[in-house]
């Protein structure tokens, strides 16, 4: 066990960026990131625009706090949680202004980008419960079936991904997503992509990669 001093400082860099970004109001927020079976996990009650490393502390799997001095976050159970059933690598939560409106109407944000398809298409609305129980971790965990990103009624959004920076772009790419489906329903009601379109550009996204060249030794760009 290490203190994982570069990994918390990392997680603060984060923490402050997503504030900078607007996506998290004062304390309201969580980010994470797994090294092998230890949690580097923001403290409760972090605030985020000022979040530094020693407001992040370390825990193992079974939520038992490692290293740091203050108790690691009320939505610890959420984070864990998903880092059993999907083997990810970071979790970030928002209270996001766009996301959190976006589900307090719909039960599903439908697939109106293809852009969507990074977070696995339409993002289910975790029914709510109240923060920091096991119900509320229980029905995010069902919501992200399939899906790097999913609402929680009445409270955030959140997203995984294999690395933190990834996390936190899937988290920008969903209000995004959200602020772009409010725009279009003040208009009228928006088109989404059906199964057909949605499989084309998962089809051509990996021809595509699949026909990238390999690169060759000593290759810096
Ligand atoms: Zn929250």
């Amino acid at each position: 066990m290490t203190d994982h001093e570069d990994t918390r400082e990392r997680v603060a860099d984060v923490c402050r960026r997503l504030a900078a970004c607007g996506l998290v109001n004062a304390e309201a927020g969580n980010v994470s990131v797994r090294v092998g079976g230890e949690v580097v996990v923001t403290a409760t009650n972090a605030r985020f625009v000022e979040l530094t490393a020693d407001q992040v502390c370390v825990v193992d799997l079974a939520g038992y706090r490692l290293s740091g001095d203050l108790e690691p976050t009320s939505e610890l159970a959420l984070h864990l949680g998903i880092y059993r059933k999907f083997g990810t690598s970071a979790v970030v939560h928002t209270h996001a202004p766009m996301a959190t409106a976006v589900g307090l109407v719909v039960e599903e944000l439908p697939c109106v980008h293809y852009y969507m398809l990074k977070l696995g298409g339409s993002v289910r609305v975790a029914p709510y419960s109240t923060w920091g129980t096991s119900e509320l971790a229980d029905s995010v965990l069902t919501a992200l079936d399939g899906r790097s990103a999913a609402l929680m009624a009445n409270h955030g959004a959140v997203t995984h991904a294999r690395s933190l920076d990834a996390a936190v772009e899937q988290a920008l790419l969903l209000e995004w997503a959200c602020t772009l489906y409010h725009r279009a329903a003040s208009m009228g009601t928006p088109r989404s992509l059906d199964e057909v379109q949605q499989q084309a550009v998962v089809t051509a996204a990996l021809a595509r990669m699949n026909n990238a060249p390999a690169p060759t030794s000593g290759e810096t760009s």
